[in-house]
């Protein structure tokens, strides 16, 4: 509404004004009480449960300043989705007042995520004597814990895990002054009145020497001389040890996690451009509130040990989210490993009790604080990819955010999400609410997880699913788990159109589109693996228009472990007995035992399992260069050959090497002989391994172009996790860009399985809206 120019002096005007969006939980209240207080207007402000409801009158001029900074000048944490500004009769109010909340019916999301420390907050945890000097729980509005510690809405102190701890007079003044940084931050805590710390040895006794103030100088001097600590920290536990490499050693050898690389966390943007090249996009993603763990490109010379990223150029990076790891960094030390504690396929642990129980063997030192956890929530990992943003996990600092898929469902809509690295997602009208990460399902524990956190969220809404998409995988218990669930509808969505869908939805796309979708492993229509797919259509419905040709996964479980036995299986599609032959060369004598079976597996086609994968493929090529035989985590044959690639700046190989596009298939096996052929002419492996990565973005661009003739195509969305690979996202992206193609890239969630979640939630909710019957899968069965 625009106001009248040339209004009388004197003459009042008053507005009531509905403002959604992040508005609770981050200053919100106070910044606009100092604002009308400046301008000496009146009225009042206060929180709902769908937003924030404001008052203001006065004269035009000022009441029109104070509009244009409200929204020019938000609190760093606050974001404005929605604002109506309604004219009505002033009231004559005689001041501006905050005046307190009242629940309302229609929830939106409103729980803020966890935000890292302010600089004024850590400025304090240094400064003696403020009361706050040293204290890890301090914070304010601007800061601190809110998505793990709220219960329920509307958000107050009584509905977090900060409701046992009674402020004392100090806080609570603080808390009430409306021009004080703390007022109304909710988790406010002082060293008198909030929660501590305690330090434990293995039987949960505390230890002496560590009580009081002195757990930080404890601590810093454990870790100087190798002791592994357990730290209870925002989200759930880590593990943290010092860089040396024998220290490293045990800690791999406790956790039984031998090559998977380990997260750092350094004590400021100094100490990380000590051991990193830092790009002024992935500065600006370590200092962010969320303060993700960003992948970062070692230095040379790093003095990073390689037992922390063993064979990898990058490393994950954070800087102290909370005060806690603020001082923990504070001591002779800048940097430390910290990693997720979580035993193997288990959510990551939050309570004490379940830290000294799963964690007896591994930590020597348990830094525990009795300020619960409600929900957990593991790190963020990111890493800036063509320029931008590339989410690995979607976790803390993000959720609960919302994603607005470019459409309104009129339901409420849940995905159920993939069986690794899930994430779920709940989608009603613009927003898509995706999960923390929920990580490996098919545990009693994992299941648990998910059914809290569904339950936390479907509660905080107020939003009952109504339709369900879920996976059709027939061994995903989380899909046994959402077929269980009470719902008018549900819906069957293939493994690799929620991924295209899940990149459509994300970029706001309603029309169709190409899908080059590479990944690991998803069900395929015809109960083969797919994992390389060419789609076209769009949220309702997709056609597959190419496709790897399938190759034998030998032993199937035992091909994705083992990456020489799909690299055997390939050689023999290429080149029959004189392949085997060849594979026999390479790996019969180093895994004898096993070569026997192997071969009568893969002539006789035993035990086998038809595979488009992706991910095999990169397996494959991995091991046939001699880089990784065993899998000893998801990708890591696939990582570890990509990171050949980022030691330099990306420049095309030589030229690609052969494949084949017929019918409906492309086949790479002619890739396998002529690296062969490469490697007997010694070519360096980094050289076969660009020539191989040109080649896959050759294939895909072609088949696009392909695909875009025949259906009139222009656009070309890219999911799957094989994307997280910089070079073929790189290669692939400038050849779409050549051909014209609009490319939709996944920058709001993770391209692979944890962003899965989102596209099945948008197919079910559009295959409801048209009427179409079943599911995907029955739609679809083919021979
Ligand atoms: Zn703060
Ligand atoms: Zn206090
Ligand atoms: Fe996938």
């Amino acid at each position: 509404m625009v106001p009248v120019a040339g209004r009388a002096e004197g003459e009042k005007v008053s507005y009531e004004v509905k403002i959604k969006g992040i508005v609770q939980g981050v200053g919100f209240r106070p910044f606009l009480y100092r604002l009308a207080r400046q301008y000496n207007l009146s009225g009042w402000v206060r929180n709902g449960s769908d937003g924030v409801l404001l008052v203001v009158e006065g004269d035009n001029a000022p009441v029109e300043a104070f509009f244009r900074r409200l929204t020019g000048e938000l609190p760093r944490q606050a974001s404005i989705r929605y604002l109506k500004k309604k004219k009505v009769p002033p009231s004559g109010f005689a001041s501006f007042e905050i005046i307190l909340s009242e629940g309302q019916a229609d929830r939106e999301p409103l729980i803020p995520p966890d935000l890292a420390a302010c600089p004024e907050c850590m400025q304090e945890v240094l400064s003696f004597p403020d009361r706050h000097y040293r204290y890890p729980f301090t914070n304010c509005t601007q800061c601190g814990p809110r998505f793990t510690i709220i219960h329920d809405l509307p958000y107050d102190r009584s509905r977090t895990t900060m409701a046992a701890f009674a402020p004392c007079l100090h806080c609570a003044s603080e808390y009430r002054n409306p021009v004080d940084r703390r007022f109304h931050a909710q988790p406010v805590a002082c060293p008198s009145c909030g929660p501590s710390i305690t330090v434990t040895g293995p039987e949960g006794r505390p230890v002496t020497a560590a009580s009081g103030d002195a757990w930080l100088p404890f601590f810093w001097e454990q870790m100087e001389s190798g002791q592994i600590f357990a730290v209870k920290g925002l989200g759930g536990f880590h593990l943290a040890c010092n860089l040396d490499q024998e220290v490293i050693a045990r800690l791999r050898e406790r956790k039984s996690r031998p090559w998977k690389p380990l997260a750092v966390m350094c004590r400021d943007m100094e100490a990380v451009r000590r051991y990193c090249r830092v790009s002024k996009r992935e500065a600006e993603l370590l200092l962010s509130p969320a303060a993700p763990i960003v992948l970062l490109n070692l230095k040379r010379k790093s003095g990073i040990p390689p037992g922390v990223n063993p064979n990898l150029a990058s490393l994950g990076v954070m800087l102290p989210y909370t005060p806690l790891h603020f001082l923990l960094l504070q001591g002779p030390f800048d940097c430390m490993v910290l990693t997720s504690a979580n035993p193997a396929d288990l959510p990551v642990i939050k309570d004490n009790g379940e830290a000294l129980e799963e964690l007896r063997g591994v930590a020597d030192y348990f830094l525990l604080h009795n300020r619960d956890i409600h929900q957990r929530c593991d790190d963020s990992v990111v890493k800036a990819a063509a320029g931008k943003t590339q989410f690995i996990r979607r976790s803390r600092g993000y959720v609960p955010g919302t994603v607005d898929p470019g459409f309104s469902a009129g339901t409420v809509v849940l995905g159920s999400g993939a069986e690794m690295k899930n994430t779920f997602c709940l989608l009603y009208r613009n927003q898509a609410l995706l999960s923390q990460h929920q990580g490996e399902m098919g545990t009693l524990e994992a299941e648990k997880f998910y059914r809290d956190s569904l339950g936390h969220f479907t509660g905080f809404l107020g939003w009952r699913p109504e339709i369900i998409g879920y996976d059709p995988h027939p061994s995903y218990t989380v899909s046994a788990l959402a077929r269980s669930l009470p719902a008018r509808e549900k819906y069957a969505v293939q493994h690799h159109h929620a991924h295209f869908a899940s990149c459509l939805a994300e970029n706001r796309f309603r029309g169709e589109a190409i899908g080059l979708i590479l990944d690991g492993t998803g069900y395929g229509l015809d109960g083969n693996i797919w994992g390389f797919e060419v789609l076209a259509g769009n949220f309702q419905d997709f056609t597959r228009e190419y496709h790897q040709r399938y190759v034998p996964l030998p032993g199937g479980e035992a091909a994705v472990r083992h990456p020489w036995r799909t690299a055997a299986s390939y050689l023999y599609q290429s080149l029959g007995e004189e392949g085997l032959a060849r594979a026999e060369e390479l790996f019969g004598r180093r895994f004898s035992r096993e070569w026997d079976i192997l071969r009568r597996e893969i002539v006789q086609q035993r035990h086998s399992v038809p595979a488009s994968s992706c991910g095999r493929l990169f397996d494959a090529v991995s091991s046939l260069l001699g880089l990784c035989q065993e899998n000893s985590y998801e990708g890591q044959a696939a990582v570890e050959l990509s990171a050949l690639l980022e030691k330099e700046p990306f420049r095309a190989g030589p030229e690609a090497y052969p494949f084949v596009m017929e019918k409906d298939w492309i086949d790479f096996s002619p890739v396998f002989p002529a690296i062969l052929d490469d490697l007997k002419r010694k070519t360096a492996a980094d050289r076969a391994a660009r020539r191989f990565h040109d080649t896959v973005a050759e294939a895909l661009v072609e088949a696009a172009a392909r695909v875009a003739a025949r259906r009139g195509l222009s656009t070309v969305a890219l999911s799957g996790g094989a994307w997280h690979n910089p070079y073929l996202l790189h290669r692939t992206c400038l050849g779409l860009r050549q051909k014209s193609f609009k490319v939709l890239l996944h920058r709001l969630v993770p391209p692979g399985d944890g962003g899965l979640s989102l596209g099945q939630a948008a197919v079910a909710y559009w295959r409801w809206k048209g009427n179409v019957p079943g599911s995907t899968h029955e739609n679809h069965s083919q021979g």
